[in-house]
């Protein structure tokens, strides 16, 4: 509700340091139960940030994270603690967050003794339960973080993951790192795991044709700030933001007959430390007016359900 983020924030009451980037600019979203919510976007967008500051993997600048009706920042240490089996986080590459010295299956099973879920004899088998829902076996258990593929690991990371039965995990740009082959399977154990358990997921990706597989519902953002929020089909069969039109334009469409027209964006991504006045899209719409310099659009429900911040729309 309203989170913000703000880096490089000074701390004086009278300079205002020029610098500050407002990687998240106050954003809105609910993510009902069960369901996959995706988060879309160009690097730089504030999407890993919003999905960090959910799990209090970092500080918020203002706004509330609520899970199950708890302000997750307002939580105690020892609350927190107990909640975090419930709540976790799947990262774009999981090398980063393997110890290369431990093996993989200690790794895995580590989190469950750390929280008191299970008995030290019955780690190995909770441990080889989780690596064959995701593909892998006991052939893997004893090796080390180095010996597996990219895909691999990432399916080392889901399991991981999966291990304490979280309800809602945060993956961030899971498959972003993956060869194309590589990325379909690691998309279809998702799916799996959507259908098998009861699993809430925030999904986070700057590719619009990977967040179609497997999300209901689906929100846009643009340098911190949320463009378009709606149903899948809503985003993928009416775009309503020039934006999100742009991205969508660039998707490849199975069907050579079915043509969208391509909308080339103009020039970068601005400078999240000094971003456009008015809409912050202004400098790369092709439909931008003079009212766009300087009215910043409302984030408004335009049909049920169905978020825009456009002027035009
Ligand atoms: Fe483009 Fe103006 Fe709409 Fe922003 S408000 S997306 S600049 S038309
Ligand atoms: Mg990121």
């Amino acid at each position: 509700k309203n989170l913000k983020k703000y880096f490089g924030e000074k701390s004086s009451l009278f300079q205002r340091n020029p610098s500050v980037v407002k990687a998240v600019d106050g954003v809105s979203f609910q993510i009902q139960r069960g369901e996959t919510f995706g988060l879309v976007g160009e690097s730089g967008s504030g999407k890993s940030t919003i999905g960090k500051s959910i799990l209090r993997l970092q500080s918020i600048t203002e706004g509330e994270v609520l899970f199950d009706g708890k302000d997750l920042h307002k939580l105690s240490n020892t609350e927190m603690r107990n909640l975090r089996p419930k709540i976790q986080f799947i990262f774009q590459d999981p090398y980063s967050s393997l110890n290369p010295r431990i093996r993989v299956g200690d790794a895995i099973g580590e989190a469950l003794l750390d929280h008191h879920l299970c008995e030290k004899h019955e780690v190995r088998e909770k441990v080889r339960e989780v690596l064959e829902i995701c593909g892998l076996s006991d052939y893997h258990m004893d090796r080390y973080p180095h010996e597996f593929s990219g895909g691999q690991r990432q399916r080392i990371g889901i399991a991981r993951a999966i291990i304490l039965q979280p309800d809602f995990i945060v993956a961030d740009e899971p498959v972003s790192a993956l060869d194309v082959s590589i990325q379909a399977q690691i998309i279809n154990l998702f799916s799996k795991l959507q259908r098998e358990r009861n699993i809430t997921f925030l999904f986070i990706s700057h590719d619009l044709s990977v967040v179609e597989h497997l999300c209901s519902r689906i929100g846009v953002l643009y340098l911190g700030t949320m463009m378009e929020l709606g149903s899948r089909e809503q985003l993928y069969s009416n775009p309503l933001h020039p934006y999100t039109k742009a991205l969508l334009s660039a998707v490849p469409i199975p069907n050579p007959t079915l043509k969208r027209e391509r909308i080339i964006l103009k020039g970068d991504i601005p400078n999240p430390a000094n971003p456009p006045s008015g809409c912050k899209f202004h400098t790369r719409c092709p439909f931008a007016t003079e009212r766009c310099k300087v009215e910043v659009p409302e984030f408004r429900e335009v049909e049920s359900g169905r978020f825009v911040a456009c002027h035009l729309v």
